[in-house]
């Protein structure tokens, strides 16, 4: 059986992974190809490569070693075209067609601008692949950059900005920062972090319009405001790459539709990623990839089990001396809500359960229990026995079970 998967980044190497641990490798026969002209590399890392904290070759996801001493076929630097699915073929752009007998979709996502901006415009930048991550590590020290989008991925752009010396200017739509993440109350010690480092920071705000003929001049604000600058990064969302399974006539709404065992309508097709929306849910982290590639790996082999079902997954901010973990709806009031405040660290950690269960964890400074509260949540551990010392985190709760 040869398998193809499109796209040679995390969704596919996860799979990979998964597929070798049922399998002995020379049954394996599958076929990489990826568009990217870099070997398979953790983008999760880009950020510390836009700080200097790592280099490109230590986030490389398999070494060249890995790759010859398996039956896998990567081909780089290669754009898969067309499906053929009567054919059971796919068209690459050097004008080959290669035969599948499964075809895995891995394609990921693109950064979405917003609309109006022209992405032809030099100047207008996303934060996606390592060649994005060189182009904002060559910004002149001491210019002047804005960042839109205060989630994740826009403080780290930010952060590793500013460390390099860049003038920075941050947008976000909400009220506070990583709305998503945290509550009013620590999104208020995220910003007076960040402000003491020397960026600037306009909230309740969002693009309105970007100036300059050939090359960005200033930003326009729908506050009003304009806003001279160089460069704009947008990390304002992501938008799966469909457009493949759209061509070839599968069901895309947000992503590539399948459904609890990653597959489509077309019993030899397949998606998982970001590329993927697996009943209903897109995802944006690597841990539900992860759930996703277990349950495809299964199911390309034909071996029986669990069907993927989306969860709750925990989320970190990777900006040195700035610790956030997350997990859940931290803004939902749930039938107990549990608030600690340290005002000298300073830090802040909120637990939102139902009936004894963890639904939702935030903690701010201190994240060391993170791991330890997500355990709890995702077993779903009734934790009523603890309720008066849960808050302060694993070492006043000996004995519980996670
Ligand atoms: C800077 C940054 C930091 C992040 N930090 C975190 C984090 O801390 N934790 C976390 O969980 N997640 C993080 N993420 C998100 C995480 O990287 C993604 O969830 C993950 O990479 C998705 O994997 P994927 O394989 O589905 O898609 P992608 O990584 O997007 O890979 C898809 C690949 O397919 C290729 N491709 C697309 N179409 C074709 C085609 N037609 N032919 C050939 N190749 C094609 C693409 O070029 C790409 O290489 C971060 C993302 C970024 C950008």
């Amino acid at each position: 059986m040869h398998i193809v998967i499109i796209g040679n980044s995390i969704a596919a190497d996860c799979l990979i992974e998964e597929l070798g641990r049922h399998t002995s490798g020379p049954a394996l026969d599958v076929t990489v190809i990826g568009d990217e002209p870099h070997r398979a590399y953790n983008r999760v890392l880009l950020s510390q490569v836009l700080s200097g904290d790592v280099s490109d070759s230590s986030i490389a996801l398999r070494t060249p070693n890995w790759q010859s001493n398996h039956r896998i076929r990567y081909r780089q630097g290669l754009r898969v075209e067309e499906i053929d699915r009567a054919a059971q073929q796919v068209a690459l752009d050097n004008g080959e067609q290669l035969h599948y007998d499964r075809l895995v979709l891995a394609t990921g996502a693109r950064a979405s601008l917003p609309k109006g901006v022209d992405p032809t415009l030099h100047g207008v930048r996303v934060f996606r692949t390592l060649d994005d991550a060189h182009t904002l590590i060559n910004t002149p020290k001491g210019s002047h950059t804005i960042v839109f989008g205060g989630g994740l991925l826009g403080l780290e752009a930010a952060a590793g900005l500013l460390s390099l010396g860049v003038r920075v200017t941050l947008v976000h739509r909400n009220a506070w920062l990583l709305n998503r993440q945290l509550d009013r109350a620590a999104g208020r010690l995220l910003l007076a972090n960040l402000q003491r480092r020397g960026l600037l920071v306009e909230l309740g705000s969002t693009v309105s319009a970007v100036e300059g003929d050939r090359h960005v001049r200033a930003v326009r604000l729908d506050s009003g405001r304009c806003l001279s600058a160089t460069q704009i990064v947008f990390a304002t969302g992501i938008t799966p790459r469909a457009e493949l399974a759209l061509a070839a006539g599968l069901p895309v709404n947000r992503g590539v539709m399948v459904d609890d065992h990653l597959q489509s309508p077309d019993p030899c097709v397949f998606a998982l990623g970001e590329c993927a929306e697996c009943s209903g849910e897109t995802v944006g982290l690597v841990s539900p990839i992860r759930d996703q590639a277990k349950v495809l790996a299964r199911t390309l082999l034909g071996q029986s089990g669990d069907p993927y079902t989306h969860r709750a997954h925990a989320a970190q901010l990777k900006v040195a001396g700035i610790d956030v973990f997350s997990a859940g709806d931290v803004n939902h009031e749930g039938e107990q809500t549990m608030v600690f405040d340290d005002p000298l660290t300073p830090a802040r950690r909120k637990l939102v359960l139902e009936n004894g269960r963890l639904k939702a964890i935030m903690l701010f400074g201190d994240v060391r229990d993170g791991p330890w509260f997500n355990t709890l949540m995702q077993k779903g551990i009734n934790t009523r026995a603890l309720s008066d010392r849960l808050l302060f985190g694993k070492a006043y709760c000996e004995g519980i079970a996670a």
